[in-house]
C-alpha cells in the first residue's frame, strides 16, 4: 500500500485528504480498469469494455463492471427509449443503461444496483448524508465530497464483489461538463491506489471523411489531450474506426499521447458485436492490461483456449449461418434500433444456436394505424412476428390489427409484455366477442377492461418507481408449450417491467375460448405467459425474456420462436 493511501485511510473527516472508505477495504486486493470515451459517444465504448472484460474473464479473473452516467435521473426508468435506447432491467429491478445488458451478455453475470451509478443517484446520496449531518459541519464540496462519493462507490463494489478487477466505464466523452468530476475522481483514485492498481483506457475515434478517402487523427489527438490535461495518462488507446487503423495513424496517436505503439489498438467495425472479443484478443490488450496491473496468469493456456473454442463455435455460426429467417419487428420506436437492443440480441442468440441468420423487417405500427401501411403488406415475406414492448396509446391499434392477421394466418408470434397484452385484447375482441375490449392504459373508460392496472401498483402514484420490476418467479403449467420450452421446469425466473396485467375477471372467458395461461404468479392470479395451442407458435409473456438471454444460453421462448419461424418457411412462399 502506498504511503499516501495509508494516510488517506487514517485521516479524519477534517483533513483535506477526506475520502470515505468502505469497511473491510483492502488496498491492492482489487485492481481497477477505467474506460473513457473521447471525440464522440456511441462508438461502442461499452462493447469494447465488455469484450476486454470477457478476455480477462477467460483468463480466470473475476470482473465487476460498473457504469457511470452523467445525467441527473436517478436511474434510466423515466428515460424515453427513443432518445436514449433501451432501458435494461436488472435482476434486482434496477432500471439501467443498455450497456449493463452488454456486460451481462459478455460476462455471463447478473448485475445489480451496485453496478450502475448516475449523477442523480450520486447527488441523492450526498444530499441525504448532508441532511443526516454525516459531513460533521463541513461545507459539502465537489472536491472532496462528490469525488469521494464516487471513489467510495467503486471501492464498495470492490469489497462487496470481492472481484479481482472492477471495470469502470465513464459514460459520455471526456470534456462533458457532467462527467468532469467523475474524471477527477478517477485521477484521485489513480493517485491513491498507485500506478500498478489502475489501468486507464481511452476509446477514441478515427475519422475517415468520404471526400478525403483517408484516415485523420486530429480529433482523436485533441480528445486524448483533453484527458491528459485532466491529469490522466492513458495506458492504452483503443482507436475505433470504420476500417482498420493504419500504422501511420497509430504512430501519430502514440507520439502525441505517450502510449507505446503496441498499446494503440485498431478496432474497426465488424458485422456483429460478438466478433469484437475475438478481434481485440488478437491485439494483445489483455496481456498489456495484466502487465500494467502486475497480474499473473490464473489459468493454463489450454483451459483458456478451450473457453475460446466454445465461444467461437457460436460466433462462427453467426459468420456463416446455414439458414435464414425473417422476423417482423412490430413496434413504435423502429427508427431507433437501440430501443430494442436486447430483443435483437436475443434473436441473434437464438439464431446462432439454430445455425440461422435472423433478418429483421421493421414494421412501424403507427403506419398501420394511420392507414399508411396495409397489414398484409407488412406481413409479407416474414416467417415470424414479434410484437414489441411499449407504453401508451400510439401504435396500439396497429399492433392489434396485425395480431388478428398473425393469429388467423398462423404466423409464429411472440408477444413481449405490451405485445402479450395486445394479443389478449385482440383475442377478447375477435374471439370472445368483446368488441370494446381494451387496456385501461389506452382507454380508461372502456367497458371491457381486459388489461388493467395491478392492484398492488394502484397504491403508488407518480412516475418513476411505480412499476413491477425485476426478476420474479413464474409458475409454469405442466403440459404446455412453455413447460416444454423451459425444459419441463415448474418454476422459472424472469425479469419484469410493467404496470398493467390481465384483468383476473376475464381469465375464465379467455380460457374457455381456448387461451392457455401457461405461466402465472406462484401465489396470485397474475398471468405471466399465455399461449394458443394448435398454432405453430403463439406465445406471449408479461416478462421480458430478452433480458436473460445470452449467446451461449439463449432464452427458451426466443429459441422456440425462432425455431418455429424457421420451420414455418413462410418467407419462401
Ligand atoms: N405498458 C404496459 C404495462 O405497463 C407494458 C409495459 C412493457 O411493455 N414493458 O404494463
Amino acid at each position: 500500500m502506498s504511503d499516501l493511501l495509508k494516510d488517506v485511510m487514517k485521516r479524519s473527516i477534517d483533513s483535506e485528504f477526506y475520502s470515505p472508505f468502505p469497511k473491510g477495504y483492502r488496498p491492492g486486493r482489487t485492481k481497477y480498469i477505467v474506460v473513457f470515451g473521447t471525440v464522440i459517444s456511441g462508438i461502442g465504448k461499452g462493447i469494447f469494455a465488455g469484450s476486454l472484460g470477457k478476455l480477462l474473464r477467460y483468463k480466470g479473473f473475476t470482473i465487476s463492471p460498473i457504469k457511470f452516467d452523467g445525467y441527473l435521473n436517478q436511474d434510466a426508468g423515466t428515460l424515453n427509449p427513443y432518445r436514449h435506447g433501451e432501458v435494461f432491467v436488472l435482476e434486482d429491478g434496477t432500471e439501467s443503461d443498455m450497456d449493463l445488458g452488454t456486460y451481462e451478455r459478455f460476462l455471463d453475470i447478473n448485475l445489480t444496483k451496485d453496478n450502475y451509478i448516475t449523477n442523480g443517484k450520486l447527488f441523492q446520496e450526498i444530499l441525504n448524508k448532508e441532511r443526516r449531518g454525516d459531513y460533521l459541519g463541513r461545507d459539502v464540496q465537489v472536491i472532496p465530497h462528490v469525488t469521494g462519493e464516487i471513489k467510495l462507490f467503486l471501492r464498495k463494489l470492490a469489497v462487496k464483489s470481492k472481484s479481482d478487477i472492477v471495470l469502470f466505464e465513464v459514460g459520455g466523452t471526456v470534456g462533458d461538463l457532467e462527467s468532469m468530476f467523475c474524471i477527477e475522481a478517477v485521477r484521485q483514485l489513480m493517485y491513491e491506489e498507485g500506478k500498478e492498481n489502475v489501468c486507464a483506457i481511452a476509446v477514441t475515434y478515427i475519422m475517415e471523411p468520404g471526400f478525403l478517402g483517408e484516415q485523420k487523427s486530429k480529433a482523436a489527438q485533441l480528445g486524448i489531450k483533453s484527458l491528459l490535461s485532466s491529469g490522466i495518462q492513458p495506458d492504452i488507446i483503443a482507436c475505433r474506426a470504420k476500417n482498420e487503423v493504419t500504422e501511420k495513424i497509430r504512430q501519430k496517436i502514440s507520439l502525441y499521447s505517450n502510449v507505446e505503439l503496441r498499446d494503440v489498438l485498431s478496432i474497426p467495425d465488424v458485422g456483429s458485436i460478438y466478433f469484437v472479443p475475438e478481434m481485440i484478443r488478437k491485439t494483445g490488450v489483455a496481456e498489456s492490461v495484466m502487465k500494467k496491473l502486475k497480474l499473473g496468469s490464473r489459468i493454463s493456456k489450454k483451459e483458456e483456449e478451450s473457453k475460446w473454442q466454445k465461444w467461437s463455435k457460436f460466433t462462427g455460426r453467426i459468420k456463416n449461418p446455414k439458414n435464414r429467417v425473417v422476423i417482423g419487428m412490430f413496434g413504435k420506436y423502429t427508427n431507433l434500433r437501440d430501443s430494442y437492443a436486447s430483443i435483437l440480441k436475443a434473436l441473434e442468440h437464438a439464431g446462432a444456436n439454430l445455425d440461422t441468420a435472423v433478418e429483421i423487417k421493421w414494421i412501424e405500427t403507427t403506419d398501420i394505424e394511420e392507414g399508411k401501411l396495409k397489414v398484409e403488406e407488412a406481413l409479407k415475406g416474414i416467417d415470424g412476428a414479434l410484437i414489441a414492448p411499449g407504453f401508451g396509446k400510439r401504435g396500439t391499434e396497429g399492433k392489434i390489427a396485425s395480431i388478428k392477421y398473425i393469429r388467423q394466418k398462423n404466423i409464429p408470434y411472440l408477444g413481449v409484455c405490451y405485445g402479450m397484452q395486445m394479443a389478449i385484447i385482440e383475442f377478447a375482441r375477435n374471439v370472445c366477442g368483446l368488441k370494446d375490449a381494451n387496456s385501461t392504459e389506452i382507454d380508461s373508460r372502456t367497458r371491457h377492461q381486459v388489461i388493467d392496472i395491478l392492484p398492488e401498483q394502484k397504491k403508488i402514484e407518480g412516475l418513476g418507481g411505480n412499476m413491477r420490476l425485476g426478476a420474479k418467479e413464474v409458475l409454469v403449467k405442466k403440459g404446455t408449450m412453455a413447460y416444454e420450452l423451459y425444459g419441463r421446469k415448474k418454476m422459472i425466473k424472469e425479469r419484469f417491467r410493467h404496470r398493467y396485467e390481465v384483468n383476473p375477471e376475464y381469465i375464465p372467458l379467455l380460457a374457455k375460448k381456448g387461451m392457455v395461461f401457461s405461466g402465472k404468479h406462484p401465489e396470485y392470479d397474475i398471468m405471466q405467459i399465455m399461449e394458443l395451442p394448435g398454432k405453430r407458435f403463439f406465445v406471449g409473456s408479461q416478462f421480458h425474456p430478452e433480458f436473460t438471454s445470452k449467446l451461449l444460453h439463449p432464452n427458451p421462448l426466443y429459441l422456440g420462436f425462432v425455431r418455429a419461424a424457421l420451420g414455418s418457411g413462410l418467407s419462401k412462399l
